[in-house]
Order: C-alpha cells, then sequence, then structure tokens
C-alpha cells in the first residue's frame, strides 16, 4: 500500500496553514461532544463541497452521504440501516434539530437509475449499486411524461427529495420528533455549474438566493 504524494502535500499544507489558524478551534471541540447546528444527507458525489457552500467550521455539520442522497423507505429494509443509523444518532444522541436533505443536478446515481427504469436493457451488472437504486423507484413512477428528457431527470432528482422526506416521516421516532417541532427538515437541490440552491416550500422548489 502507498500513500498518494496528492495526500501527503495537501495534509501537510492543511496541518501547517489551516489547522495552525483553527487550532483553538480544535482543541475546544476535543473537549466536549460535539453539537453540529444540521445533519446533511447528500450524494457521495465529488462536486458538492457542503462544508464551503454552507461555510462550515469543526463541528458545525454532522454528513451522512450515500449514492443519491436517499432515505431509504421503512419498507426497504435490506437497504436502510446505514442511512437510518446515522439519523439515529444525529437525533437521538447528538439533539440535532435541523435535517438536510441536499440533492444536486448531474447525480450519476439518478441518471443511471432513470435510464435503468426506463429500459431493461440499460442495466449495468453492478453488484450493489442495481440493488441500492432500487429505492428510487416511487420517485421515478412520478415522473410527467410530458417533459423534455433533460427535465425529467431534473424532475426526478428533485422528487427523490421530496420522497426522501416523506420517507423520514415512516419511522416513528423521526416523525415524533418533527410533529413535536424538535426537527425542521429542509428539502435542497444545487446546480452545479450554476451554484443555484432550490428549497423545497410546500411542493415547488424555490431559489433560495
Ligand atoms: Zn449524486
Amino acid at each position: 500500500m502507498e500513500i498518494p504524494k496528492f495526500l501527503i502535500e495537501r495534509y501537510q499544507f492543511w496541518k501547517k496553514n489551516t489547522f495552525e489558524d483553527y487550532k483553538k478551534i480544535y482543541e475546544q471541540a476535543s473537549k466536549t461532544q460535539q453539537k453540529p447546528i444540521a445533519m446533511i444527507i447528500t450524494c457521495c458525489d465529488s462536486r458538492i463541497l457542503e462544508n464551503s457552500m454552507f461555510g462550515g467550521n469543526v463541528g458545525d455539520y454532522f454528513i451522512h452521504r450515500n449514492i443519491a442522497n436517499i432515505v431509504p423507505s421503512k419498507n426497504d429494509k435490506d437497504q436502510n440501516i446505514q442511512t437510518l443509523s446515522a439519523i439515529e444518532y444525529a437525533l437521538k444522541v447528538l439533539k440535532i434539530q435541523n435535517l438536510i436533505i441536499l440533492g444536486h443536478s448531474n447525480c450519476g446515481g439518478v441518471e443511471y437509475s432513470y435510464k435503468k427504469l426506463l429500459d431493461k436493457k440499460n442495466i449495468n451488472d453492478f453488484e450493489y449499486i442495481n440493488e441500492w437504486t432500487s429505492c428510487l423507484q416511487n420517485s421515478y413512477n412520478n415522473i410527467p411524461n410530458d417533459l423534455l428528457e433533460t427535465e425529467k431527470i431534473t424532475f426526478f432528482e428533485q422528487e427523490n427529495i421530496k420522497q426522501s422526506i416523506k420517507n423520514l416521516r415512516e419511522y416513528d421516532f423521526i416523525d415524533k420528533l418533527i410533529n413535536e417541532n424538535k426537527l425542521n427538515v429542509v428539502g435542497l437541490w444545487y446546480q452545479i455549474n450554476s451554484g443555484l440552491i432550490k428549497f423545497l416550500d410546500n411542493n415547488s422548489f424555490i431559489d433560495l438566493d
């Protein structure tokens, strides 16, 4: 096993510069339990820099990433354990009061699911991804027929965010916190090329600017 050069160089730069600048904050953070201001569930996509976008500092955001930022339904028992473990810890232990589902444009996971559900010929012989993305079936079913292809995929990305929020409410401990106004759930969709973020307001996505 070899440590890649970029890793060493970037780490050394971070340690000498960024870490030094925030040393006191890191020291303080290690003495107490973390108290994040929000949990963010987003996609594994490398183009999403949530800490940069939302000015994250040490301890601010509790992050969970998976392919296509899915919160699986309670019925998807083979798929939900990892995401729900992260949510359970965030809500029961850390008592985080804001849960953000951050989806995005150009999502490879959503696009693959779209093609796969459109035509079985497009199914790759993935060992795991096919099963994971089967969670997107309900969102896919809601795509209107009268949209252009690119609009359908954007709709699908946004529908997936709505569906994930609906799925959250299937879990009693989450539903209870929402009903008691102890948990605020936010749906966001981020457009990579423009930096635009839209938020889910009732049933539509509105510009955050
Ligand atoms: Zn994605």
